[in-house]
């Protein structure tokens, strides 16, 4: 016989709260090449092809950038404010997204312009450091408003795309 009396369910479960996921899109338009300095032009136009700052039919050319149409989309988790009911108000973190990610990284020419690439020229433009790091701006701003950050998506192409949700190995 199943207990249903209210009398013997664990006091926790009246404390627990419900945890939801909000998500919320942008998109931005940057530039950007892949180069690894400690390798000669050959190699690099062999790994990174047409990412790469070199050009296959231009000896001369160094550094040269492409463009993306890059698509971030951002989930947050937290629980149901009662008075609100929001996880966060979506113009919040839309506020969030434009101070921390667009600002820093629309109509920018990345290896040069936005930290830390342009002062570490090891460290790749690749859609999955670009996901470090943006894990690394938001987490702070999302915890300030009582939440905490999930997953995140970038995509570098319609089809290409990388997804991070703080995990290390
Ligand atoms: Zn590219």
């Amino acid at each position: 016989m199943v207990n249903n009396d209210w009398r013997f369910i664990p006091f926790k479960v009246f404390m627990s709260k419900p945890i939801v996921e909000i998500t919320k899109e942008i998109t931005f338009e940057a530039a950007h090449y892949l180069h690894n300095p400690q390798w000669d032009r050959a190699k690099n136009l062999e790994v990174f092809k047409k990412c790469s700052g070199f050009r296959k039919d231009d000896p001369k050319a160094i550094h040269y950038p492409h463009g993306h149409s890059y698509r971030l989309r951002v989930t947050i988790k937290g629980s149901v404010h009662s008075e609100t009911g929001f996880v966060m108000d979506f113009k919040v973190l839309k506020g969030i997204l434009e101070k921390e990610i667009f600002d820093r990284l629309d109509h920018r020419f990345i290896n040069k312009e936005t930290e830390p690439f342009k002062n570490n020229l090891k460290f790749q433009t690749t859609v999955e450091n670009l996901l470090l790091v943006i894990w690394k701006w938001l987490d702070p701003a999302i915890k300030r408003e009582k939440a905490a950050l999930y997953e995140i998506t970038l995509w570098e192409t319609p089809t290409s795309f990388a997804t991070y949700r703080g995990n290390k190995a």
